[in-house]
């Protein structure tokens, strides 16, 4: 059973040890310092007399250490090194965890913990219930608050049936043995956690939420956030994004989430208008007689896809043909036919398409498709008029 430093001691980030077992890449030691992650933290990297540890991982009591192309034998002392910066960052990271939903359970008590990230690339939490920015807002004030009251954080190990747990953050069912270690910071929180934390809130520095997405299943929420140097430097990042941001829509930042929700419904008001619009154009579509059948074409302009497939589809209801397109950033082109017309409007569709470097498909009387720029747009239309009309002139009904 390996003795494990971390708990005893997370700041021990340089030790000696024996190696007891060895099953191929993987070392078992007597003593460790190398804490193989759980709740959500991620294992230590670090060296074993100057070879990379790569992996951490607990079995049973003991932890082992993958060390590709190692030479060590059952009886070698090894010096071990904790790759201490990473390490700190997730010790603050997984402490500033804490913090975090302690606060956050504060402002929303019907809360629950789904899920946590402590990574080098990634920090966050999953929880279910309800939450908005202003209640992250909050959260997020009290554990700088905390931060800067310089909170020490210590453990206690109780018993199952302690009186103490009834205060505490701990889920009975994940718990298996006897007796459970609690994390108490300062006297605002109190989890069970068997990982490794800073000694004083002070050493995280500083806590900024960077993210508030939902989250699978469905009604979850992930809070991503950074911490100490990492969270300084994303702080001066977003607040001149939010500068710039401000200056190019003519605001000030304390307006600019109203200059946005303005903008944001004037480019509604105009979809809408241009949807109005768009649908009274394809109403007022005269069409050509080709062979004594109708054939509808047209190109518009910012048409969404919606309103130019519904429209084809309304046309070719008759013993009728269409080819139509909208332009935007990119070109659509959707072009279909009554079933009594024999035309093929898959091949039609991309022999006019190809020449743009675009591509589509469909059935063979309704295809729809596109190419990624508009240039070429009309020379596409015209190409797929032609070959419409080619083939509806050759259509033998
Ligand atoms: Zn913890």
């Amino acid at each position: 059973m390996t003795e494990c430093l971390y708990q005893r001691d997370p700041e021990c980030h340089r030790f000696e040890s024996m190696v007891v077992e060895v099953r191929g890449e993987w070392l078992v030691l007597d003593r460790t310092a190398f804490y193989p992650g759980g709740g959500g933290q991620e294992p230590d990297r670090g060296t074993l007399s100057g070879m990379a540890v790569v992996e951490v991982r607990k079995d049973d009591g003991n932890i082992l250490h993958k060390v590709p192309g190692h030479r060590f034998s059952v009886g070698d002392t090894v010096h071990g090194e904790i790759d201490w910066t990473r390490r700190c960052d997730l010790m603050k990271g997984h402490t500033g965890e804490h913090l975090l939903f302690s606060c956050l359970s504060r402002v929303s008590p019907e809360l629950k913990l789904v899920k946590i990230a402590i990574t080098s690339e990634k920090k966050s939490v999953i929880v279910g219930g309800e939450l908005d920015w202003d209640r992250v807002a909050l959260a997020e004030r009290q554990v700088m608050d905390a931060i800067a009251q310089e909170l020490p954080i210590t453990e206690r190990i109780v018993g199952r049936d302690d009186p103490y747990l009834t205060e505490a953050r701990v889920k009975m069912e994940r718990i298996h043995g006897e007796s459970i270690r609690i994390i108490e910071i300062g006297d605002m929180d109190r989890a069970a956690c068997s990982g490794v934390h800073v000694s004083n809130t002070r050493e995280i520095g500083m806590l900024l939420v960077t993210g508030l997405t939902s989250a699978r299943p469905v009604g979850d929420l992930e809070i991503e956030f950074e911490v100490g140097d990492r969270a300084k430097a994303r702080a001066s990042e977003l607040a001149i994004m939010s500068l710039r941001a401000a200056e190019a829509l003519g605001s000030t930042p304390n307006d600019l989430l109203g200059a946005l929700g303005n903008m944001i419904g004037e480019r509604e008001r105009t979809a809408v208008a241009l949807r109005r619009y768009g649908a009274r154009a394809l109403e007022d579509l005269v069409p050509s007689d080709i062979n004594g059948i109708k054939l509808y074409s047209g190109i518009f302009e910012s048409m969404d896809k919606k309103t130019v497939t519904e429209a084809a589809t309304r046309f070719v209801r008759d013993r009728a043909a269409c080819v139509l397109g909208t332009v935007s950033d990119r070109f659509m082109l959707v072009v279909a036919c009554n079933p009594s017309i024999r035309v093929n409007c898959v091949e039609v569709l991309n022999k006019a398409l190809e020449r743009i470097g675009g591509r589509g498909g469909g059935k063979a009387n309704f295809a729809t498709g596109g190419a990624p720029m508009s240039v070429g747009a009309e020379e596409a239309m015209v190409a797929a008029i032609a070959a419409m009309t080619d083939g509806m002139m050759g259509s033998d009904i």
